[in-house]
């Protein structure tokens, strides 16, 4: 089977790693992956969370959906007992009037105990919030990895290091039957790990092992990176990550992969299109387009593709969602997947 595109190698990937991360052992608990997440400045093709088997069960207590920054700043503070807000949480660092806001929110959600005592907001947990994340792994698809893809790769995987964010960083690319040439990997940072997917069989093979990167101490924001020495041009401009940053960074990061997954793809490619089938083989379900006879892109595959033709409404009434059936019904399976890798959800 052929994988051209970079999309749908990004999904072999996840869909391996659902399965059997870590590459070399280690790690026996629970994974969360997800793709395209990150930060404001830098979004990873695949991320894995490992989980704590029980904190990921406790986490479950607050559904599906994510924790945003506002509600991190509020539920895991939440004390046993009830108490005035403005004295159970930390100062957010910005206006109470926000975190009233989120309160109300998270109230809503049944992930907060409120109530008014004169004109007072108080506040007491429901559940304790869990401490369910225990290593974050970022990893770089670059199926084709040449020479060339090396050297564009790397300016931002020193980043990646420099910054120290995620537990550890990876480049993904695809077996060729050959060992990856030592010569690629000398333009690569010694701290990345590289992994090498046999996308047809579902296995990997590590061919260089990463460092662990030392996401408790302070990191680097790489801003503007002057570039090898003798054409420096400029100093480069670098910002300082603190250690708390890095730790607010990371939850918010674990919350929207919890929430999104991997295979949110379907939300914004056409389900609902007569060519768009997922297919099942040993490796998993991947998305495939019968007019290209192919996995489409997601960028190929939305609201302006030439080739769209809605499903005939005769299909809505057979219910078989796997073959070219209603879109809606993919979705549900999709969705049906990404619960089953969160046990504890209701
Ligand atoms: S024809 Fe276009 S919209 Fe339909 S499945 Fe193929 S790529 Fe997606």
């Amino acid at each position: 089977m052929a994988h051209t595109s970079e999309f749908a190698f990004e999904l072999r990937v996840c869909q391996w790693a659902e399965d059997d991360w870590p590459p070399a052992g280690g790690h026996e608990g629970p994974t969360i992956v997800a793709r395209q997440l990150g930060t404001k400045r830098r979004r990873w093709d695949t991320i894995v969370v490992e989980c704590d088997p029980a904190g990921l069960r406790q986490r479950a207590k607050f559904g599906e959906k994510r924790l945003d920054s506002d509600l991190l700043d509020i539920v895991p503070y939440a004390p046993a007992e009830w108490e005035w807000y403005q004295d159970a949480l930390p100062d957010p660092g910005y206006p109470w009037q926000y975190v009233r806001e989120a309160i109300h929110r998270a109230g809503d959600r049944g992930i907060l105990d409120t109530r008014k005592n004169g004109n007072r907001i108080e506040i007491r947990r429901t559940y304790d919030y869990p401490d369910w994340v225990e290593r974050i792994v970022a990893i770089e698809n670059k199926p084709d990895l040449d020479a060339s893809a090396a050297r564009d790769l790397a300016p931002q995987l020193h980043r990646d290091v420099a910054l120290g964010l995620a537990d550890e960083v990876w480049v993904a690319t695809a077996a060729t039957g050959e060992t990856v040439e030592p010569i690629l990997l000398e333009d690569l940072p010694v701290d990345a790990g590289v992994l090498t997917l046999d996308v047809d069989a579902d296995r990997a093979e590590t061919s260089w092992h990463p460092r662990t990167l030392a996401v408790g101490e302070p990191g680097t924001q790489i801003l503007e990176n002057p570039g090898p020495s003798e054409h420096a041009t400029t100093a480069g401009r670098f910002e300082y990550a603190d250690p708390e940053w890095k730790a607010q960074k990371r939850l918010e990061i674990a919350e929207r992969a919890y929430e999104r997954g991997w295979r949110s793809f379907a939300d914004t490619m056409r389900p609902d299109c007569r060519h768009f089938e997922l297919r099942a083989d040993e490796t998993g379900f991947v998305p495939h387009c019968t007019a290209k006879g192919r996995t489409p892109t997601a960028s190929e595959c939305r609201h302006s593709c030439p080739s769209f033709e809605p499903e005939p409404p005769a299909w809505r009434s057979r219910g078989w969602p796997i073959e070219g059936g209603p879109g809606k019904g993919i979705k549900r399976l999709l969705a049906d997947q990404r619960r089953r890798e969160r046990p504890g959800l209701e």
